[in-house]
C-alpha cells in the first residue's frame, strides 16, 4: 500500500516536473506569429512561411523575400532578356562581367560538374533548348539536332576569368535550371535566420528549413512519392536549418510513343537520363550543393549516386522505379527517417 502511494506520489511529482519544463517551449509556441506567402519565380511555386514574434516585421520580412526572388529571377534566368545568363548565352565568344554572385554560382556549377564526372553540366542549354518539357508540345530533338547540339555542352571550356568576368566559346551556352533555385533558397535563408524564430521556404523541389518551429521543435519535411501524386509523401524526415532538396524524374515530363521522357538529361547523351532512380533527396546545409548534386544523382543511377554522396560526405535518400528506398549512412537516425508507405 505504502508502496503505491509512494509510486502515485513520485508519478505526480514527475507529471508536475514535465509541465514546468514543457511550459515555456509552449507557451513561446502559442505567442509565436506565423506568416505565409505563396509566390511564382523561376518557374515554379514558391511558398514561404515565417514564425516569429512581430506580425508586422514577418510581413515587411516577406516582401524583402519577394523583391529577392524578382531580383534573382532577372538576374539568372536564361529566358529574361538581360539577365546575366542571357547576357552570357548571347555574346557569342567575347568575356563578360557579370554579378559576383552569378560568377559564384558558376563556379560552384563548374566544381559539381567536375566530381559528378560531368553528370550535372551547367552548359546542357543548347540540349534543354530543344526539348519542351513545359510547353505542351512535346518537341524533342532528332539526330541531326543532338549531333549539333552534344559537342556544346562542356562545363570544362566555361572560363571564369577574374574580377567577375566569364567567357563561354561561340554557340555554347548555360542552363542553371538545376542549381539556382538551390542558392536562391541559401541567399533567402541568410536574410531570414536573424529575424525569425524559424521559416520553411519551399522553392519546388528545393525546401529550406531555417531554424526550427517555435517551441523548439524541429521541422517535418514530406519526401514526395514518385509514385503518387503531387501532395503525396513517401517519407517524412525532421529537421532543423538545413536545406532538404528533391529532384525527380515525374516533375516534368510527357509521354511520346509509349516512352516516358523526363526533364533530367544525360549531357552524354542529350536525351532523358537513363536512370534506375525516380527521386533523388539530398539534405545539407548548402541547399545550392544540394540541387546540383540532386540533379547528379538521378543521371548517375542508384548505384554511383550512392557511392558520389558518400565520397562528398553527403546526406542523401534515393528512390528507385519500384519506390525502393536507399539512404547513405546515419541518414535514418540523423533525420528521424519516418516511412509512410513500406515498398510494394
Ligand atoms: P527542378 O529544377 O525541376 O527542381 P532539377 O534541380 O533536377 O529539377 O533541375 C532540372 C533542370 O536542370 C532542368 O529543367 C534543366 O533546366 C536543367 N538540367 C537538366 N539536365 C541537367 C543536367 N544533367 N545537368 C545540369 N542541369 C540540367
Ligand atoms: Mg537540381
Amino acid at each position: 500500500m505504502i508502496k503505491t502511494y509512494m509510486r502515485m506520489i513520485s508519478s505526480f511529482l514527475v507529471c508536475c516536473l514535465l509541465l514546468v519544463l514543457l511550459a515555456p517551449c509552449e507557451s513561446r509556441a502559442e505567442e509565436a506569429e506565423r506568416v505565409s506567402g505563396v509566390g511564382y519565380y523561376f518557374d515554379t511555386v514558391v511558398t514561404i512561411t515565417l514564425y516569429g514574434t512581430d506580425e508586422k516585421e514577418l510581413s515587411s520580412l516577406l516582401e524583402d523575400i519577394w523583391v529577392e526572388c524578382a531580383r534573382y529571377e532577372h538576374l539568372l534566368s536564361k529566358t529574361i532578356p538581360g539577365s546575366d545568363v542571357s547576357r552570357l548565352n548571347e555574346a557569342h565568344g567575347e568575356a563578360i562581367r557579370v554579378d559576383p554572385e552569378t560568377w559564384d554560382i558558376l563556379r560552384r556549377a563548374k566544381d559539381i560538374s567536375a566530381s559528378s564526372g560531368h553528370a550535372f553540366s551547367v552548359t546542357i542549354a543548347p540540349v534543354t533548348e530543344l526539348w519542351d518539357f513545359t510547353g505542351g508540345t512535346q518537341r524533342m530533338p532528332d539526330d541531326d539536332e543532338l549531333a549539333a547540339a552534344l559537342p556544346l555542352v562542356d562545363d570544362e571550356a566555361l572560363e571564369l576569368l577574374g574580377d567577375s568576368m566569364v567567357r563561354l566559346p561561340d554557340g555554347m551556352k548555360v542552363d542553371l535550371g538545376g542549381i539556382a533555385k538551390g542558392y536562391i533558397a541559401d541567399r533567402v535563408a541568410d536574410l531570414c535566420r536573424d529575424q525569425v524564430i524559424g521559416a520553411t521556404l519551399n522553392f519546388g523541389g528545393n525546401v529550406y528549413a531555417v531554424g526550427e518551429k517555435p517551441g523548439s521543435a524541429p521541422f517535418r519535411v514530406g519526401i514526395r512519392d514518385p509514385q503518387g501524386g503531387e501532395n503525396s509523401s513517401i517519407a517524412v524526415v525532421s529537421v532543423k536549418d538545413i536545406s532538404v532538396v528533391t529532384s525527380g524524374i515525374y516533375e516534368r515530363f510527357f509521354v511520346k510513343d509509349g516512352v516516358s521522357y523526363h526533364h533530367i538529361l544525360d549531357p552524354e547523351s542529350g536525351i532523358s537520363a537513363f536512370t534506375d532512380l525516380a527521386g533523388a533527396t539530398i539534405i545539407c546545409t548548402s541547399s545550392m550543393d544540394a540541387d546540383a548534386m540532386a540533379t547528379a544523382c538521378i543521371v548517375m543511377g542508384r548505384e554511383k549516386a550512392l557511392a558520389y554522396l558518400q565520397e562528398n560526405g553527403m546526406d542523401g535518400l534515393l528512390i528507385d522505379r519500384d519506390n525502393e528506398i536507399y539512404t547513405t549512412p546515419g541518414f535514418e537516425d540523423t533525420f528521424a527517417l519516418q516511412l509512410l508507405f513500406a515498398a510494394p
